[in-house]
């Protein structure tokens, strides 16, 4: 089962697929510090970003809630180091083909409970309702920032033997697909 959940994050466009043990995650109250710094401009201003998602403890408790995750990254190439479009495409192409993979597993394996960890902040709204204090327009499409669940990349991608990046005038992307199997890879 897992070669086949590998095969179709391929399928669906990933660059570099892996399967890791949920224990085996790292999170890191620092991650959560660095979404407080908001350099990306996103904390406080989305429902799937911190402080909407709720406090580390349990973001954790409910990652530990499943047994393996399915780490997926993206590769996009930029015009520059200083293409912040480009960047902003590759991350709704990552959210994108989470969002394909999510379909796909679904299709085939309709009983496994998913929970999807996308790049950054939810890009499905332009204006995000959490801004004006609204529920979330599409909650079943919603996807939670794998960094504002305090997880570390650096050490996930470590831990995946996946290259964190991918060299110059690229920008990559990590989503994790977490689900629940009684199979060990
Ligand atoms: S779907 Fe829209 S309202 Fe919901 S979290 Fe994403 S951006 Fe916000």
């Amino acid at each position: 089962m897992y070669d086949d959940l590998i095969a179709i994050a391929f399928e669906c466009g990933a660059m570099n697929v892996a399967i890791i043990n949920a224990k085996d995650i790292v999170f890191s109250e620092e991650v959560r510090v660095l979404c407080e710094k908001n350099y990306c401009g996103k904390y406080n201003t989305n429902w799937m970003c911190p402080p909407a998602l709720g406090e580390l403890e349990e973001l954790e408790k409910r990652v530990l809630e499943y047994k393996r995750g399915l780490v997926i990254q993206t590769v996009s190439r930029l015009e520059d180091s200083f293409d912040v479009d480009g960047m902003d495409r590759a991350r709704i192409e990552h959210f994108e083909l989470m969002n394909n993979i999510r379909n796909a597993l679904k299709e085939k394996y309709a009983y496994i409970d998913l929970l999807l960890l996308g790049a950054g902040a939810c890009p499905i709204c332009i204006k995000c309702a959490y801004i004006d204090d609204e529920p979330c327009r599409f909650p079943d499409r919603a996807m939670p920032s794998i960094e504002g669940y305090g997880i570390d990349v650096m050490s996930l991608t470590q831990a995946c033997n996946i290259p964190y990046n991918n060299g110059v005038d690229t920008v990559s992307y990590i989503g994790m697909i977490l689900f629940t199997t009684e199979e060990t890879p």
